[in-house]
């Protein structure tokens, strides 16, 4: 039997079935942000909590792990540390902080294979032991992660988190099914190691990076990505603010600034994405979306939902089928469809050791598609809206323009916008033809090339704009701190 062994974290867990493909060879630098702000701050409190020197010499010198930071990133990580002490009061246990983890294995082929829940930190008195899981994010602890420390753990060993988000420190919680979830895990590991790992595109891109290697999104011109280009990804609904500010464009796509809590999702947010998703279900592939009997079926599907949900939905949809009642030959075939291209300029590139050096910059912009199929055989795109007819909806249809492009190869490509509101109910056309491919790649080549030149230690570089926009922003407040 072979001694080898496989380990894989319940983050690489999550990360390969969101996408098998990304974790495989070929990558760019493609600095995550928020990932290095929470290795520096763990690196804040593994000093604090190891420094017998007095409490304020010890926060002082564990703050200087932040200062590669502009200094928002900077108040960031400060106020993340103090709430850490506020919840964990140090003492003088000893303590380990490389990683400990708790793991499960099984046979697989005859290589043992192990998943593997880890912690930051392992705190050992004479009579029991407690570890610690730090967490920044809104996200709690997975259900795999909970399963594998409830089926491992031993007599005197406590498990907490860490939540910086909600302030408070408490124990992890059990699961009802464990061996279920752990099994689940492991049969999709048996698949992953069997070999099929076909890239499944979708939102969790914005964490990979391999976007400008995968093939999912085309290099423009054909140009092989290196190892050493830097990677960025632009998604759609971030492009959009790129003529009003930029700060808020950089805020959300390189630097992942946390955006500031609003009290309620707004109801025409819920009912916006209701309608999506029914919507989608009711045309995919339905060649006769106005027969009767579709509203019927529409609303079983409704039936679970709140009644004022379900009356907007049903509206919405209505104003829906009549904005495409007079389209000849319409095929909708795919819905939730990534389109993507990348761009390759020159730019600033972080390497490992974080040093900015001017080198190349791989930018790939994606969205995903509402609705894909075909008009009169011309491949199609369309992409609902419940609000108002926004100038910025132009270079969304230049992106899934370019994209369904260089996807389909044809020369020819309708983009749709459907507004289904009750006060622009309309549809623009968009057509764009392989004469305006030049032009389209012009557009975003110069985009790649901003964004490429921004720093990614210094998230106050991107000028701020300010105006109307402002109203809609997830930063209002931070902006107005650092102007
Ligand atoms: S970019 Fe997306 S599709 Fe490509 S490997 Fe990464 S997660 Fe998968
Ligand atoms: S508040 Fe206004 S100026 Fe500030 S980042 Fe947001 S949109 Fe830009």
């Amino acid at each position: 039997m072979s001694e080898k062994k496989l380990n894989f974290s319940t983050t690489k867990i999550r990360t390969i079935s969101d996408c098998p493909a990304s974790l495989e060879k070929g990558k760019t630098l493609t600095p995550r942000t928020s990932l290095t702000r929470w290795e520096r701050l763990n690196d804040a409190i593994v000093e604090w909590l190891i420094n017998e020197a007095p409490e304020d010499v010890a926060i002082e010198e564990a703050e200087k792990n932040f200062s590669y930071f502009d200094q928002l990133q900077q108040k960031i990580l400060k106020d993340l540390f103090s709430r850490f002490r506020d919840i964990y009061d140090k003492n003088n246990s000893s303590i380990n902080v490389d990683y400990p983890n708790s793991s499960i294995s099984k046979f697989i082929d005859d290589e043992e294979v192990f998943i593997s829940a880890y912690t930051q930190y392992e705190i050992l008195d004479d009579n029991s032991t407690e570890y610690i899981k730090l967490k920044v994010g809104k996200t709690g602890v997975s259900d795999l992660d909970k399963a594998i420390i409830q089926k491992t753990k031993v007599e005197n060993e406590t498990f907490y988190i860490a939540d910086l988000q909600n302030n408070e420190l408490s124990e992890i919680d059990t699961v009802d099914n464990p061996d279920e979830i752990i099994d689940e895990s492991f049969k999709f590991l048996d698949k992953y190691l069997s070999g099929l790992r076909e890239p499944t595109p979708g939102n969790h891109c914005s964490m990979c990076s391999r976007t400008a290697v995968c093939g999912q999104y085309p290099v423009i011109g054909g140009e092989q990505t290196k190892q050493n280009y830097r990677g960025i990804l632009i998604s759609k609904t971030n492009l959009q603010n790129k003529d009003n500010c930029e700060r808020q464009l950089a805020w959300k796509t390189l630097f992942h600034i946390p955006k500031e809590e609003r009290d309620y999702e707004s109801s025409a947010g819920i009912i916006g994405t209701k309608f999506h998703e029914y919507s989608q279900s009711m045309l995919v592939n339905n060649k006769h979306p106005h027969k009767q009997g579709e509203l019927s079926r529409l609303k079983d599907l409704l039936i679970n939902e709140d009644q004022e949900i379900s009356e907007m939905v049903l509206r919405k949809y209505q104003q829906l089928l009549s904005e495409i009642e007079g389209l000849n030959n319409l095929e909708i075939t795919l819905s939730e469809h990534a389109l993507g291209f990348t761009c390759i300029t020159d730019g600033l590139v972080l390497n490992v050791s974080q040093k900015l050096y001017k080198g190349k910059v791989a930018t790939t912009f994606m969205g995903k598609a509402d609705l894909l199929g075909r008009l009169d055989g011309i491949p199609l795109v369309v992409e609902l809206k419940t609000g108002a007819q926004l100038p910025e909806h132009a270079i969304e249809a230049k992106l899934y323009a370019l994209g369904a492009l260089i996807q389909t190869k044809e020369d020819e490509v309708v983009v749709l916008h459907i507004y289904a509101n009750d006060k622009d109910k309309k549809t623009v056309e968009r057509r764009f033809t392989l004469k305006q491919f030049d032009s389209l790649v012009e557009e975003f080549q110069l985009i790649a090339e901003k964004v490429g030149n921004w720093d990614p230690s210094d998230s106050l570089q991107p000028k701020y704009n300010v105006g109307e926009w402002c109203n809609f922003c997830d930063f209002q407040n931070t902006c107005v701190e650092f102007r």
